[in-house]
């Protein structure tokens, strides 16, 4: 499924985590994950496992973080996302939108005292900045953080937050009388309660929760010093959507590689479903938007790894990508016919997943509106 040989470009450093991550998926997560999704369930012994791969944070330094590239961190999340999007929100939420924040904004103390655990997957982190009413403005959260002698009295409701219900470590955005500030809130602080949502039909195998904060005390560090404003958790949202450009691909190539085995043996009519016209300029187009998302991933981890990438840069690279991987799920599941309904094939799971990754971190919409902003020097989010 790699047309032009992207991955004859990684490094042997990169070519590891691949076959690591591979291995992994194929033994550890495989066998089970459609149970999971069908259940509901991640099992949280997957985070010290995950930890022990050098998996979580591994784009950071030090605190027992991998350091890796850029690149690395994108054929994990492709090949974690292979197995299921579920386990790459995991790894992307942890490592982008917990740990980032606090390796980048927090003091020296909150990184001894979170980052390796959470490397070691010892300790989950959340990140919520989306409310009930508020998710593609975050602007105007309601969540509130007022500043009284001992500290901090924090209110309000995050909604649809990964991870939320099992994390030990929730970072919460905002608002205070100095502009929107990311704290720190342990489990267990009184009056903090989590509720994970059901009835899901997406990331199932993915912990989702609700997040109330009634009056909780704070202690004045539990705020990271180093970024006030939105830009604050929109930089962890660029960290996360580069994964997700990567992820991507690999729910993408097992839809694909399922939809040419299958149009292969399946027989209608005396042959191949694979042998009718059809089928084939379904699995062509498949194919090659496929491989170009490959080499768009593979362009913005070289220039990231070359420098900073910008929003908009990733904003492009997560739309078109997640797009292509939706739309090559919904081919394939039609290839399947019948059989792509159900969870004995991985396409529907997929398929379904990539619903919420079209949706979270900036839906479809909100990234049109910034590439839209920086074509035209027109804002038209209001
Ligand atoms: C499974 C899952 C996990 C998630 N995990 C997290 C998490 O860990 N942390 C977190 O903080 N959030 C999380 N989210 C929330 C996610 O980021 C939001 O759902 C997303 O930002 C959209 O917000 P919304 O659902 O409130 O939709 P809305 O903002 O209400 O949007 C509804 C529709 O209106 C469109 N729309 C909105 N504004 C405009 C506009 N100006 N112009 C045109 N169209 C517009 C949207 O594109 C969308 O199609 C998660 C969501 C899901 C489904």
């Amino acid at each position: 499924m790699d047309f032009y040989r992207t991955d004859d470009l990684l490094t042997e450093e990169e070519r590891l985590v691949r076959d690591t991550v591979r291995d992994f998926a194929a033994k550890r997560i495989m066998p089970h994950i459609a149970d999971w999704f069908e259940a509901g369930t991640l099992p949280q012994d997957l985070a010290p496992e995950l930890g022990r791969l050098g998996l979580l944070g591994m784009h950071l330094t030090g605190y027992g973080c991998a350091g890796m590239g850029a690149i690395a961190y994108g054929v994990a999340c492709r090949e974690l996302e292979a197995a299921d999007s579920g386990l790459r929100s995991l790894v992307s939420v942890q490592g982008s939108l917990a740990m980032f924040p606090i390796w980048k904004y927090g003091s020296p103390e909150q990184k001894e005292e979170w980052l390796p655990r959470m490397a070691a997957g010892e300790a989950i982190g959340c990140f919520g900045l989306t409310e009930p009413d508020h998710g593609s403005d975050p602007s105007s959260m309601k969540t509130f953080a007022q500043p009284n002698d001992s500290g901090w009295l924090l209110s309000g409701t995050k909604m649809w937050i990964t991870n939320g219900s099992i994390a030990d470590i929730a970072v919460i955005w905002a608002g205070t009388p100095d502009g929107v500030r990311g704290f720190l809130v342990p489990r267990g602080a009184r009056g903090f309660t989590s509720r994970a949502i059901h009835k899901k039909m997406s990331l199932r195998a993915s912990v989702t929760a609700e997040l109330h904060f009634d009056e909780v005390k704070l202690p004045a560090d539990a705020m990271l010093p180093g970024v006030s404003g939105l830009k604050g958790p929109l930089s962890c949202l660029t960290e996360a959507r580069f994964g997700i450009a990567w992820g991507v691909l690999g729910s993408a190539r097992s839809c694909l590689e399922t939809a040419v085995e299958y149009a292969r043996t399946r027989e209608q009519f005396g042959k191949p479903i694979g042998g009718f016209q059809l089928t084939q300029g379904k699995l062509a187009w498949m194919f090659a938007d496929l491989t170009r998302a490959q080499l768009l991933a593979m362009h913005i981890g070289r220039l990231k790894e070359a420098g900073p990438l910008t929003p908009e840069q990733v904003s492009l690279a997560k739309m078109a990508n997640v797009r292509t991987a939706i739309d090559i799920a919904r081919q394939a599941r039609t290839i399947l016919g019948a059989n792509g309904i159900t969870l004995e094939y991985p396409v529907i799971r997929h398929a379904n997943n990539l619903e919420s990754v079209l949706t979270y971190e900036g839906t479809e919409e909100i990234h049109a509106l910034a590439l839209g902003h920086a074509l035209t020097g027109i804002s038209a989010y209001r």
